[in-house]
């Protein structure tokens, strides 16, 4: 891990060219890898020296997109997937098999709730879902000898609650078992999971680290802390042989720092091959030069927005874990001193009609299913994304009627809130 400053990292980190070579990482557009002779080949079969051979597995421009991740969140090692959805689940899966139990916030993104609750209980990995204002005593009560693992959102995804990393990370490692992170909405810039106790950190680098809408891909970061040998019999994958791969023992072989990232890539990405394209990896590489002073102006503009909807009589409530009064305002400040994101969820008085007439009037933020992008953009679940579902079966999935998820960009904050305020005055 490099001593700079985060923003310096965002811009330095990964790739440093020698004399003459590219100042731009280089896209390494190949499937393969030449080598003299089968013994140099054989040597990085068997994990003996490191180097590349076939790109499902590992590409050199990935690596050093990757390295640039692992030092911003201060990991050990990193690799990149080509979702957050593979992040996700490569991060979990990687110390879960038929037969284990994972707990997990129940505040995480529709897409990962969907992953556990019904894809990885498919594979025979049960799951138990907790409040992520859970008591210490509900959260120790959902263990179970069989659990392998905790999981949580830093900012949840849609529901903007704040994960208390302390709360977590105690119980999970009086547990013996390693605290998994999606770090996805605060990014590095503005939350880094390991300082508060986390062991694995993903990411959907879909969303602010890409920053503009190009390219999906995901990222998984290991903190380095975690001992996989303490309890060898919690985690057969990592401490003992695996038999598909010469017999390493990964947690042996590649220590704390490196286990969890080569058992990942040697056998997760080899039998998978969620693999991000390298061209994907040099987008995302471009918007993380610029992230710490995105997520500055994302956060800004957030801020101004939330508070001019607080002020406005025609909006019934207001979530935004950095303004002031939020139920998550303390948690956030404590673990996001310097800002949190720049999603902003908020209801319209008179519910769904007057939603939807809210949407219809909006002229700069365009109507997406995504966020996290420099354009401004938005959402009515209700009359979008879930408006098979009655009001009722929204309030399950704790979505109001009236909810707007608004997603602040780059644009000067005053033009965002005068939209705002030309919509509302159409309904
Ligand atoms: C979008 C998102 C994901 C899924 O990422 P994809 O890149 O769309 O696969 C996972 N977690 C969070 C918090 C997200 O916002």
């Amino acid at each position: 891990m490099s001593d700079f400053r985060i923003g310096t990292k965002c811009v330095q980190s990964g790739y440093r060219p020698g004399n003459g070579e590219p100042r731009e990482i280089p896209i390494i557009q190949s499937t393969t890898f030449r080598y003299e002779t089968s013994e140099d080949m054989g040597k990085l079969f068997d994990l003996e020296a490191s180097g590349y051979f076939y790109t499902r597995l590992q590409n050199p421009t990935n690596d050093m997109v990757a390295a640039k991740i692992c030092d911003m969140e201060g990991g050990t090692a990193a690799m990149l997937t080509s979702s957050g959805q593979a992040a996700n689940f490569f991060a979990t899966f990687n110390v879960a098999e038929n037969g284990s139990h994972i707990i997990s916030s129940s505040s995480i993104y529709g897409g990962t709730f969907n992953l556990f609750n019904v894809t990885m209980r498919k594979m025979g990995i049960d799951f138990t879902f907790v409040s992520p204002d859970c008591t210490p005593e509900e959260l120790e009560a959902a263990f179970r000898p069989n659990t392998k693992a905790v999981f949580g959102e830093t900012i949840a995804n849609p529901a903007l609650t704040v994960f208390d990393f302390e709360k977590f990370a105690k119980a999970a490692h009086a547990h013996g078992v390693p605290l998994i992170v999606d770090n996805t909405f605060a990014t590095p810039v503005n939350c880094r999971p390991f300082e508060w106790g986390a062991d694995i950190v993903t990411h959907s680098t879909t969303k602010y680290m890409d920053g503009h809408g190009s390219a999906v891909g995901g990222a998984i970061v290991d903190s380095g802390h975690f001992d996989w040998m303490a309890d060898r019999d919690k985690f057969p994958g990592l401490c003992t042989p695996d038999e598909s791969y010469h017999g390493i023992t990964y947690a042996e072989k590649f220590g704390k720092e490196g286990a969890f990232i080569t058992k990942a890539t040697a056998q997760l990405m080899r039998d998978f091959g969620s693999i991000q394209a390298p061209q994907n990896a040099f987008l995302l590489n471009i918007g993380l030069e610029s992230l710490e002073v995105r997520m500055k102006r994302h956060c800004e503009n957030a801020l101004a927005v939330a508070g001019f909807l607080e002020s406005d009589d025609r909006i019934s409530w207001v979530s935004y874990p950095g303004l002031e009064g939020d139920r998550y305002y303390d948690l956030a400040r404590k673990y996001m001193p310097n800002g949190t994101c720049g999603v902003v969820s908020f209801g319209i008085k008179g519910g769904r009609p007057a939603a939807e007439k809210f949407m219809k009037g909006l002229k700069i933020a365009a109507i997406e299913t995504h966020v996290a992008d420099a354009r401004t953009c938005c959402l009515h679940p209700a009359s979008s994304t879930h408006r098979q579902l009655t009001d009722a079966e929204l309030a399950a999935c704790g979505i109001s009627p009236d909810l707007v998820r608004f997603s602040c960009g780059l644009e000067d904050a005053a033009d965002l809130i005068d939209d705002i305020r030309q919509a509302l005055d159409t309904i």
